[in-house]
């Protein structure tokens, strides 16, 4: 049998790519927000329904061009332990401070109960994730936010294509971000996005991801958040293909869910979600199960994930230690199953055999 792994990269019919790759070589321009590029901003504004969004190299680039677009620098920001690392490195990396606040343990995302207590004098920001694309609880988050004047930043990385309340998910808070990374939903090989509703921050942003200047004339600090034209080309490629890549990740989720009730729990969502079937996370009753389920999918060469493990409040370089007990309960015996495209349907019965085994 053949290797099926957690996730697999989508790829367009090579075809459709080398006609955007004839524009590029037509063009002469590979980078430095080229037509394709734009186009792509365009076409990704549309699909999704926000307005202002900025094409850059990655997911993590986009969190650290929103904490300073923001000028978020060298405060508290409140953040979730139960998330990929780049949530947490991105506001280390800005100099900032995060402090964790558990999670919802029927959500998953981070429990807004939790939140005020942990504001302190030198909190500046919110940034929570939308975890697997599950909605975070955006208006009493918002109301929070507004009370005690502080920025929201969601890490949507997961989040693209999910509508809450009718409204693309990404279209909350000061900033939202994305990431277009070959490992998600939606990619374009590598790459990310920056999404906001005020056009004072978007215009901030477009300065910021081009060093800060308009041929000559050097406005503010900035970096080389960029993306190239090929990225650009492989978006554009893969938005004619979404719909459809949502469409058959749902029909495989769907299979999936007779593995619920077997002492397997899934984490809820809000009854306002669209929801994109990003991923599909069960929940062990304990972490012995779901090592002895891990090794027996090894055994037929089927390799989940422990998305996400460990509990980022946990990682060996923080300086202040915080406790996070439902992340680090949860992030034990939680497990994404593999769930991709052209997975086909008698892979996931006998994945779900082998895991109820
Ligand atoms: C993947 C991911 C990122 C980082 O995105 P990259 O494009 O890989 O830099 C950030 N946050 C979360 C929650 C992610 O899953």
């Amino acid at each position: 049998m053949k290797i099926i792994n957690v996730t697999k990269t989508f790829l367009p019919p090579l075809q459709e790519y080398e006609e955007y790759l004839k524009e590029i070589w037509a063009s002469g321009q590979l980078t430095n927000q080229g037509p394709l590029l734009k186009k792509f901003e365009e076409s990704t504004e549309e699909y999704l329904g926000v307005s202002n969004l900025h094409f850059v190299s990655n997911g993590t680039i986009a969190l650290q061009l929103a904490l300073k677009a923001l000028d978020i620098t060298g405060g508290e920001v409140i953040t979730t332990p139960f998330s990929y690392v780049a949530t947490t490195s991105a506001i280390l990396w800005e100099r900032c401070e995060p402090v964790f606040v558990d999670i919802d343990p029927d959500t998953l995302t981070i429990d807004p109960n939790k939140i005020e207590q942990a504001i302190t004098g030198k909190t500046k920001a919110i940034m929570p994730v939308h975890v697997f694309g599950n909605p975070c609880d955006v208006e009493v988050i918002e109301k929070i936010a507004a009370k005690h004047n502080l920025k929201v930043i969601y890490d949507g990385a997961h989040a693209f294509g999910v509508k809450y309340k009718g409204k693309s998910l990404l279209s909350y808070g000061d900033i939202s971000t994305c990431s277009f990374h070959a490992t998600k939903l939606f990619h374009t090989i590598e790459g990310g996005a920056v999404i906001t509703n005020s056009r004072k921050i978007s215009d901030k942003l477009e300065l910021m991801k081009r060093f800060g200047h308009y041929g000559d004339s050097h406005k503010m600090l900035g970096i080389n958040a960029k993306a190239s034209e090929f990225q650009a080309a492989m978006g554009l490629c893969n938005l004619n293909h979404i719909d459809n890549i949502i469409e058959k990740r749902q029909r495989l989720s769907d299979l999936y869910d007779r593995l619920v009730g077997y002492n397997l729990q899934r984490p809820k969502a809000s009854d306002d979600t669209k929801y994109n079937y990003a991923y599909y996370p069960v929940i062990f009753e304990n972490e012995d199960k779901l090592l002895s389920a891990i090794e027996k999918l090894k055994e037929h060469d089927i390799f989940p994930r422990r998305y996400f493990f460990p509990s980022l409040n946990t990682l060996p370089y923080l300086v202040n230690k915080q406790s996070c007990p439902i992340s680090e309960d949860v992030s034990t015996r939680i497990l994404c199953l593999p769930l991709y495209p052209d997975l086909t349907e008698e892979a996931v019965n006998s994945i779900c055999e082998i895991t109820l085994k």
